[in-house]
C-alpha cells in the first residue's frame, strides 16, 4: 500500500477532537488516552503497509476506545468454577463466607487496631486477633498466623531445627502442588534430613533406631502426603505414636498437617481427613496447616501446638517477614466464629458444598436443564464424581449430578467459556462439555445460564 494511502489516516491531535474520545479523556486522563490513540494508529499504520483497508475515521475511534478499555480492564477477575473441584488451588482454593467478606470490607476501608491494644493504649500484637479463638477450637497452649502454612512450615523448621537433624518417614518426602517438596523446604531451612523407613513401610524400630543412632534430633516430622495416595502394601506409625517414640528420646513431634480440618469429614460420605485437634490431643509440639483449603477462610498459615514450640516462633524474624495482613487477620477470624457457633456447614462455602447431598446437587441440575430448555437448548443430567482438592483427601470423591452439553466440539465449547465473561470452567467427558452445581455458588446460577445460552447459539 502507499504511503499516499497512510497520509490520509487521520493524526493523534485530529482524533482526540473526537466526542467519544473526549469522553475517554474526562474518564481516564489525558496520558492514557494518548498513548492508546497513538498504539493504535501505529497498529493500523503497518496492517495498512501489509494491505489491509484503510479504517474510517469511526472505526478507528472504536479501535482506540477498545484498546484503552482493554488496557484498563483487571486481570484478576471472578470466575465461575463448575469444574466439581470444590478447593481449586489454580481458581483461588476457597471461596470466602458473607461475614468473612464483611470483616474484609470492615477493615479494609479505614483505620482498625490491628497492632493496637485499645484497652492500654500500647501496642498490640496483629494475630492475637485470631491466635484467642484457634486455642479455644483446637485445644492447643499457643498459636501463630503466618502468610501460609509454606511459610509455617519454614518457620517452625527454620527456628527449631536449623543445622540440627529431623527425622522423617521415606512415604512422606512428597511433593504437593505448586513445586512444595518436604525435601526442599527442610533444606532451605537449614536443618538435615534423616530418612527413615521404605517409600511404602516405616515402622516404630524405623524411628527409634534413627534416634538412637543420631545424637542431635531436633523434631520428628509428619507430612500429610496432600494429593498423594498410598495404596496396598503399606504402614505408618501413627502421630501418638510418634509421639511416645519422641518423648522417649526427649524429641518433639511436628506435623505438616497441609489442608487442616477442624471439622470430620466421614459424616459426608468421604474418608476420614485428620484434624487439627486430634493432632494437639496426641500431643504434637508443633502443627501446621492452610487458612484457605479445608478450614474455608483467607491464605494463611497457622501454626499452633504447645507454648514451648509456639511462642518462640513469634519473635523469629521470618515471623515478621511473613506475616499476615489486616484483611487476612479479619477474614480469617470471621471464619473461625464460624465453627466456634457450629454454623460452619451452613456458612462456610466449601463446607456448604462438602456437606450437600448429592439430592440437592440433583435438584439444581435438574433446574438448569429446565431453565434452558425454556430458552429452546437441550441438555442432559448425568451421574458424577466431584472432588474435594486443595491436598486434602487424595483419590476421594463426592457422587454428583452433572448437567451435560452435546457439541461437535467440546474443546471449544469448553475454550469459548473459559475466555468469556464472567469465565466458566468446566470438565470434558465422554465428548460432552460437563458443568457440576456443587462448586457454583448459587448467586452465580443466573449469569451462568445465559452465558450458556449465548455459547449453545453460537456453537
Ligand atoms: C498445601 C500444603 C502445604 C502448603 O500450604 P500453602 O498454604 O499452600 O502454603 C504444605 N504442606 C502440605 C502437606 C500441604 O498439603
Amino acid at each position: 500500500m502507499s504511503t499516499d494511502e497512510l497520509r490520509r489516516l487521520p493524526g493523534v491531535d485530529r482524533l482526540l477532537g473526537d466526542a467519544a474520545l473526549q469522553e475517554m479523556r474526562a474518564r481516564y486522563g489525558h496520558h492514557l488516552t494518548v498513548t492508546a490513540a497513538r498504539e493504535t494508529l501505529a497498529q493500523v499504520r503497518d496492517a495498512v503497509r501489509a494491505g489491509a483497508d484503510l479504517p474510517t475515521e469511526g472505526t478507528l475511534v472504536a479501535q482506540v476506545v477498545a484498546h484503552l478499555r482493554e488496557r484498563l480492564a483487571p486481570t484478576l477477575h471472578p470466575v465461575i468454577n463448575a469444574s466439581g473441584v470444590i478447593i481449586h488451588t489454580n481458581l483461588g482454593r476457597s471461596p470466602l463466607s458473607a461475614d468473612a467478606r464483611a470483616a474484609i470490607e470492615s477493615v479494609a476501608a479505614g483505620y482498625s487496631n490491628l497492632e493496637y491494644d485499645l484497652s492500654s493504649g500500647q501496642r498490640g500484637q496483629r494475630t492475637h486477633h485470631a491466635e484467642r479463638l484457634l486455642l479455644e477450637l483446637t485445644g492447643a497452649e499457643s498459636a501463630l498466623v503466618v502468610n501460609n502454612n509454606a511459610g509455617a512450615v519454614l518457620l517452625a523448621l527454620t527456628h527449631t531445627a536449623r543445622g540440627r537433624d529431623v527425622v522423617i518417614s521415606r512415604g512422606q518426602l512428597v511433593e504437593i502442588g505448586g513445586g512444595f517438596r518436604v525435601p526442599d523446604v527442610m533444606r532451605q531451612s537449614g536443618a538435615q534430613l534423616i530418612e527413615v523407613g521404605t517409600t511404602n513401610r516405616t515402622h516404630r524400630r524405623d524411628y527409634e533406631q534413627a534416634l538412637a543412632e543420631q545424637p542431635d534430633v531436633a523434631l520428628i516430622l509428619r507430612a500429610h502426603h496432600s494429593n498423594f495416595r498410598l495404596v496396598g502394601f503399606t504402614s505408618e506409625v501413627e502421630l501418638a505414636e510418634l509421639v511416645e517414640i519422641g518423648a522417649a528420646f526427649g524429641v518433639p513431634v511436628m506435623d505438616d498437617l497441609g489442608s487442616g480440618a477442624l471439622l470430620d469429614t466421614a459424616p459426608f460420605g468421604l474418608a476420614h481427613e485428620p484434624t487439627v485437634q486430634e493432632s494437639v490431643a496426641a500431643g504434637a509440639a508443633l502443627v501446621c496447616f492452610s487458612g484457605d483449603k479445608l478450614l474455608g477462610g483467607p491464605q494463611a498459615g497457622i501454626v499452633v501446638g504447645q507454648a514451648d514450640f509456639v511462642e518462640p516462633l513469634k519473635r523469629h524474624p521470618l515471623a515478621r517477614a511473613l506475616r499476615p495482613d489486616k484483611t487476612c487477620l479479619a477474614a480469617l477470624q470471621a471464619t473461625l466464629m464460624h465453627y466456634l457457633k457450629e454454623e460452619a456447614t451452613d456458612c462456610i462455602p466449601i463446607w456448604r458444598m462438602i456437606s450437600a447431598p448429592v439430592e440437592q446437587v440433583a435438584r439444581r441440575a435438574q433446574d438448569w436443564q429446565e431453565r434452558l430448555r425454556q430458552a429452546g437448548r437441550e441438555t442432559q443430567v448425568v451421574d458424577g464424581r466431584s472432588t474435594v482438592g486443595g491436598g486434602s483427601l487424595p483419590g476421594e470423591t463426592l457422587p454428583t449430578r452433572l448437567l451435560a452439553l452435546d457439541s461437535d466440539n467440546p474443546d471449544r465449547l469448553a475454550a469459548a467459556l473459559r475466555t468469556g465473561a464472567p469465565p466458566i470452567v468446566a470438565r470434558i467427558g465422554a465428548d460432552q462439555l460437563l458443568l457440576d452445581p456443587r462448586t457454583v455458588l448459587p448467586e452465580e446460577d443466573t449469569v451462568l445460564l445465559a452465558r450458556l445460552v449465548g455459547e449453545l447459539e453460537t456453537s
